[in-house]
């Protein structure tokens, strides 16, 4: 079934909870329904795809057509001794979808529990957290294809799956609508406590089962994040920066403390966005009605009324300063439209 709504406030449909209005918002849930959407009489000359709006920064009215996914099936379509495969339809929050996995008693979502969000922008940034990333567990992908109106499938290869990042950020960045995402899971026990504090986290409620992990898994992640409800931001602002290693080996001469992770690329590594930003010294910084996060420095927020715009603003600044105090380009993780 279509939906369509002119004038639509966007405040709910944004974690940052910005005011802005989208021109219309069709709401589709069966994949069929985008024949018709895209349909040569109909074509919307603009538009994007609306999940939950957890990495979306709405900076003005969007003029266009937001497309927002309502189908949100999980069924079982395979299964062997070792493993299962489930299909989700892209409206399914992530994390109902974890919790089935984990309540079945199947391994690899767990670690990226309470990620906000919706399964149809899973495989977009290829969502990540602990250690772990949805490419880990993505079999396939289903999209339209919006210049050739075709429903079109993808293998985990083809969808060339990388750092927060994807084939639908790149040659098909405003051409697929995802639609259904298949998942492969594990009977088998395979705990990824290699991250962080995670594994202590594990051990001290008794071992690592896949409950124990999830529940882990949460509390770190309460503890750190802001509430979205109570706090609008969009979780990391900025992804970590890759540099050269040379580049690296020659920051942590002068920073011993600066956390340094190796990359599939031997000759690159990965900063933490977060420690630098703390070490520029923006670590809580507060502008008018936005500011850098206390606790998790990656994290902008909105303290109430703040603007796209005012939020851009601070993400600039935070940029300037950590390239003025280590020579290092950071760039937005969310999507600024
Ligand atoms: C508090 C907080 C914590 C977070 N923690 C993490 C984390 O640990 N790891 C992590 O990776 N991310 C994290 N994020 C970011 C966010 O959760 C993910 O990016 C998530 O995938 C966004 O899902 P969404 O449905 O809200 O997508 P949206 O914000 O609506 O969209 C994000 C992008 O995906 C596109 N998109 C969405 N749905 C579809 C679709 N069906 N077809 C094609 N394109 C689509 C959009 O057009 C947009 O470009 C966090 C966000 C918040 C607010």
């Amino acid at each position: 079934m279509i939906k369509e709504y002119i004038d639509y406030p966007l405040r709910e449909l944004n974690s940052f909870h910005v005011e802005e209005q989208a021109a219309r918002i069709i709401e589709f849930d069966s994949p069929n329904d985008l024949d018709k959407i895209f349909s040569a009489e109909n074509r919307p000359s603009k538009w994007y795809v609306l999940g939950g709006g957890n990495n979306i920064l709405f900076t003005q009215r969007y003029d266009g057509v937001l497309i927002h996914p309502m189908g949100c099936g999980i069924s079982i379509i395979d299964e062997n001794n070792d493993s299962i495969t489930i299909c989700a339809e892209a409206a399914v929050e992530w994390d109902d979808l974890v919790e089935n996995c984990v309540e079945r008693g199947l391994w690899g979502a767990e670690n990226l529990s309470l990620i906000p969000g919706s399964v149809g922008a899973s495989p977009v940034q290829n969502i990540g957290a602990y250690g772990a990333e949805a490419k880990d567990i993505i079999y396939r992908v289903h999209y339209f294809d919006t210049e050739e109106c075709k429903h079109l499938t993808l293998s985990n290869a083809e969808c060339r799956f990388a750092y927060r990042d994807s084939i639908f950020k790149q040659e098909l960045k405003g051409r697929a609508i995802i639609t259904s995402v298949e998942f492969k899971l594990s009977k088998h026990p395979a705990p990824n406590l290699g991250y962080g504090d995670l594994a202590a986290e594990v051990e001290a409620r008794g071992g690592a089962t896949l409950i124990n992990i999830r529940e882990a898994v949460c509390d770190i992640r309460r503890r750190k994040l802001p509430d979205t409800s109570k706090i609008g931001n969009a979780g990391s602002f900025f992804k970590n920066p890759v540099v050269d290693k040379s580049v690296a080996d020659k920051l942590k001469a002068s920073h011993e403390d600066m956390p340094i992770y190796p990359t599939a690329d031997p000759d690159k590594c990965k900063l933490a966005a977060g420690w630098l930003i703390d070490r520029a010294g923006l670590k809580g910084a507060r502008r008018g009605n936005v500011g850098v996060h206390e606790r998790q420095a990656l994290v902008l927020v909105n303290f109430g009324g703040a603007t796209g715009a005012d939020v851009i603003n601070l993400a600039h600044e935070v940029q300037k300063t950590v390239y003025e105090t280590f020579g290092i380009e950071i760039e937005a993780e969310v999507n600024i439209l």
